[in-house]
């Protein structure tokens, strides 16, 4: 046609510009498929973990290769609190660098410029000049904006210096750079979050040390390496802190969380960055230790825990001193889980409470019989209550100067199904450590008071006949021990001055008497008294401040009193004490009628002892109480 009639040139102009219209638009549809190739790659990147540095130098990259930038910049604010921004930076081709810590007063300046800026922001000195903060960064033109979670700024995005045909980036470029910087916040939040709660479910929240979970993967993971390497030297220590619930107690929750901290950071301050730390819970700490080296060297770590422990605490103003029994376990030849080897060092630091707490102690193996025979029993004591095997022995007190019983002991047995008659020594104190003593001596409590009313109905003539009973220092903590004693009084009738509590001295010793307490128990009428008195080391004077009525001495000084003069000047020294204190005195252990002269001649109001009686049963009493009606009935008559 044109080469018949040029001027039939127009008919073409229609196809050609359809063509052109449709080569055009398939050049902008492939740009924006290609953008929404670029926009799926970015979302799919920013779902794996964004906080991980390759994924940073991946979604620079990525930034820098959309925008065909030669700049890409991000930069992650510190969570709340923390000093060290992360920055990521990229220049095209050439070096990526992830995660440098920037003090984040140094973004000031880039941040506030992004919170100005609801939206991103095209910025090139073409048209304006650049903002200070971001002409230092030698751009000729960048988009900008902040990242934001819901509640605020989390950190900023940067790309700049756009390369290639195009001479600046353009709105589209800008609409694009905000959904990704959009979902990028989201990641980075969610990333943030998880990372938060990945560190609340390893570590605890008091302390901040790892928890019990992380450690015991910590642990698992050395034994593991060492078993490979073939050399020795796992140590685990297990911390305990000594009579921790009487800080609690008395000086209140607050003040036991303080300790429990200020524990946590001393023991990091005396390890090695690389030991591990943790709070198993509750008072307990653990330490791990990778390469210990041996019995000797853990030894020494242990020693360097119980020192640093010593220093005082500054705690509400106060100072207070903290003592910790630690049990070793050492990860020797044979192969050994994370699980055994906790239980070892628990059975280790058992040892240690046993031995007097305040110390440390390294796992043997004989140790193991001993806590199996231990724990066989503390099951059994558990039911030993409700099967009706704790019962009563009564053991006479009687008046020195005509040997009348004045009133009776009451001395707690077990009839253990296998191992027979038990004494108190061989379980009370296990009672005590495991709590159970709080149950049972209510129980001892409540047959005694029942038992010594029913004489005073039977045999009225002795209705002044006391009724000792023992405690224990942790009955005395235990708060509703005071309202049960008043409850048992109520129950049982008994008029509370024929009850006298027994207090062992020890019991001073350990952090001082709450003497809050004592005054309660004075205040429903009991009587107390201080056991096995000369035994301990409370002091003297202490005493003057106790509501107690009465001194028991020791057998010790009574054994000795006709043979040792030493034994016989202190008891004579304990006597003339209680007199100025105005105390009754009652002699432990009389076993000889020369000690029984001997401490009527000191001027010893009571006794107790083999030589006048043995502990015996409910009838072995009565009995008693009725021979003493008769003799007491025959002497009425014959004087
Ligand atoms: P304790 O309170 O000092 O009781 C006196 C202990 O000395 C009793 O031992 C008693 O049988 C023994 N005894 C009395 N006279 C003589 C004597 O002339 N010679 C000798 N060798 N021993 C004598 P038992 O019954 O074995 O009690 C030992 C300790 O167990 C008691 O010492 C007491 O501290 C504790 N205990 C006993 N019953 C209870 C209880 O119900 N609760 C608590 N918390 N402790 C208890
Ligand atoms: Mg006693
Ligand atoms: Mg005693």
């Amino acid at each position: 046609m044109l080469w018949r009639d040029v001027h039939q040139l127009w008919l073409l102009l229609a196809p050609v510009a359809s063509l052109i219209a449709g080569y055009a638009a398939y050049g902008s549809e492939r740009q924006r498929h290609q953008r929404m190739q670029h926009l799926y790659e970015s979302s799919e990147l920013l779902q794996r973990t964004p906080t991980d540095g390759a994924t940073a130098s991946a979604l620079l990259a990525q930034l820098c290769r959309v925008f065909q930038a030669e700049v890409a910049e991000v930069t992650l604010l510190p969570p709340h609190g923390g000093r060290n921004a992360l920055s990521s930076v990229m220049r095209r081709d050439h070096f990526a660098e992830t995660d440098r810590r920037v003090d984040i007063s140094l973004l000031d300046e880039l941040v506030h410029f992004a919170a100005e800026e609801q939206r991103g922001v095209r910025l090139s000195t073409r048209e304006s000049t650049m903002p200070a903060v971001l002409s230092s960064r030698h751009l000729k033109d960048a988009m900008f904006i902040a990242l934001r979670s819901e509640s605020r700024i989390i950190g900023t995005m940067l790309v700049g210096n756009r390369l290639g045909d195009l001479e600046t980036f353009n709105a589209e470029d800008l609409t694009l750079f905000e959904t990704l910087a959009g979902q990028a916040s989201v990641a980075f939040e969610n990333g943030r979050l998880e990372d938060r709660l990945k560190h609340q479910a390893f570590h605890d929240p008091l302390t901040n040390l790892p928890n019990r979970t992380l450690f015991s993967d910590r642990l698992a993971h050395a034994l593991t390496r060492r078993t490979a390497a073939g050399d020795g030297g796992v140590a685990l220590l297990f911390i305990d802190l000594d009579d921790f619930k009487m800080v609690n107690d008395e000086l209140g929750h607050a003040a036991g969380d303080q300790l429990l901290r200020a524990v946590g950071e001393r023991l990091v301050t005396v390890l090695r960055p690389f030991d591990t730390t943790a709070r198993l819970g509750g008072d307990e700490f653990a330490v791990l230790v990778e390469d210990a080296g041996g019995p000797s060297a853990a030894a020494r770590i242990a020693e360097r825990i119980v020192e640093s422990l010593r220093e005082p605490f500054l705690l509400q103003g106060r100072e207070l001193t903290m003592h910790a029994s630690i049990g070793v376990a050492l990860a020797g030849d044979e192969p050994v889980d994370g699980e055994e080897l906790l239980r070892r060092a628990d059975i280790a630091m058992y040892r240690v409470k046993q031995r007097g707490k305040g110390a440390f102690e390294i796992y043997q193996s004989s140790m193991q019989e001993v806590m199996v025979r231990r724990l066989e029993l503390r099951t059994d004591l558990e039911r030993a209550v409700q099967r009706g095997e704790l019962f009563l022995r009564y053991q006479p007190i009687v008046a020195l100067d005509d040997e009348h019983m004045v009133g009776v002991e009451a001395l707690v047995r077990w009839q253990h199904p296998q191992r027979g008659a038990m004494p108190p020594n061989d379980f009370i104190p296990l009672a005590e450590e495991t709590g159970l003593i709080v149950g049972l001596g209510i129980h001892v409590l409540e047959v005694a008071c029942h038992q010594v009313r029913a004489w005073h109905l039977a045999y009225p003539h002795h209705a002044d006949l006391g009724m000792s009973v023992n405690l224990s220092p942790r009955q005395l903590q235990d708060d509703g021990f005071v309202i049960q004693v008043a409850r048992v009084l109520r129950e049982t009738g008994l008029e509370p001055h024929l009850l006298t509590l027994e207090i062992t001295e020890s019991f001073m010793v350990d952090g001082g008497p709450p003497t809050g307490r004592l005054n309660e128990l004075k205040a429903l009428g009991v009587r107390l008294s201080i056991d096995d008195f000369g035994t301990g080391y409370s002091s003297l004077s202490a005493l003057q401040h106790l509501p107690v009525d009465a001194l028991k001495i020791a057998k010790p000084f009574v054994d000795g009193i006709a043979l040792d003069p030493q034994k016989r000047a202190f008891a004579q020294a304990i006597v003339r004490l209680g007199r100025t204190l105005r105390l009754e005195l009652v002699a432990e252990g009389v076993e000889r009628p020369e000690q029984r002269d001997q401490l009527l001649e000191l001027g010893c109001h009571m006794a107790q002892g083999y030589f006048f009686a043995r502990p015996m049963d409910a009838d072995g009493v009565e009995r008693l109480l009725r021979t003493e009606v008769r003799e007491r009935f025959a002497g009425g008559v014959a004087s």
